[in-house]
């Protein structure tokens, strides 16, 4: 495994394994990893020739600075569990590399997709995805890029984005692992104490119940009943929205295939999110 930290490095080295008709897979990361990220890892892995991660905290997508400075930093361990799981490639560049005057990413409007959920809690959050995705597709060119749906509305976003900017990549959507208690994984959970880790379960808890509630009542009672049900947690809700997959448009009177739940909740001054499919997308 590779570990390489200049832009120029990087695409020298995967133009040589492309001249020999190597498929890339990427999985872009801002590091602390996890078994979620290792699971986005393992099936680049099973796809593709060669495997590149990048471990960058994206300073532009931050709309919080105590979060960008507290984010967690596990470089030596996040580089023993790549190379135990085969990574080929890790790009690990200064915020300088990725955002001198040799870089550049377009302007791009999207629309309602940053208006709604995390769009309007973080204001030029997605602004910020787009613009170190992209950054990075360029320099990666891969043939498959791997994406969480932990963070469901951001594969909206890059899927938007890549469609928007005709961008020769497939996004690979990938299902959230979660702790035995069935919180979601998370970077920011090593912040967590114990008893707020215990108290967090209450997300999961609350996406349960509503879900077994979204076969008997209509989306707008599933969602007020869902905001009662987790008063009983110690927690600070931020949102529930029960929206369409597609337009994440709010859902309110009838269900669509593939109907999704997300919530956003802080414990203490960690911000945690989730989200659930409700409505079986297939059939
Ligand atoms: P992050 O380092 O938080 O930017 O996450 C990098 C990628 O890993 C994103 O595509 C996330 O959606 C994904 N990811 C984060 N947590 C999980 C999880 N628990 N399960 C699956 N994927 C995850």
């Amino acid at each position: 495994m590779k570990v390489v930290t200049t832009r120029n490095e990087l695409s020298a080295s995967l133009k040589q394994e492309k001249q020999t008709g190597k498929t890339i897979g990427f999985v872009p990361t801002m590091g602390a990893l996890h078994p979620g990220h290792a699971s986005l890892v393992k099936r680049a892995r099973d796809e593709n020739q060669v495997v590149v991660v990048s471990i960058f905290v994206n300073p532009t997508q931050f709309n919080n600075t105590s979060d960008l400075d507290n984010y967690p930093k596990t470089l030596d361990a996040d580089l023993k569990l790549l190379k135990s799981i085969g990574c080929d490639y890790v790009f690990v560049p200064s915020a300088d590399e990725m955002y001198n005057s040799e870089t550049n990413s377009p302007q791009i409007d999207l629309g309602f997709l940053e208006q709604v959920m995390e769009g309007s809690s973080r204001p030029g959050h997605f602004q910020g995805v787009v613009q170190i995705v992209y950054r990075l597709f360029e320099l990666v060119r891969p043939d498959k890029a791997y994406f969480g749906l932990k963070d469901f509305q951001q594969v909206s976003v890059i899927r938007f984005m890549v469609k928007t900017f005709n961008l020769p990549v497939q996004i690979i959507p990938c299902e959230t692992l979660r702790e035995s208690s069935g919180l979601a994984m998370s970077s920011r959970n090593l912040r967590l104490t114990e008893m707020q880790k215990q108290d967090a379960v209450g997300i999961f808890s609350t996406l349960l119940h509503g879900k077994q509630l979204a076969q008997t009542s209509k989306p707008s009672e599933v969602k007020k009943d869902m905001e009662l049900f987790f008063q009983s947690f110690p927690l600070d809700l931020e949102y529930i929205e029960i929206v369409d997959p597609l337009t994440l448009e709010s859902l309110e009177d009838s269900w669509v295939k593939g109907a999704v739940a997300c919530i956003v909740a802080r414990a203490g001054e960690i911000r945690l999110i989730d989200n659930m499919e409700f409505i079986s997308n297939e059939g």
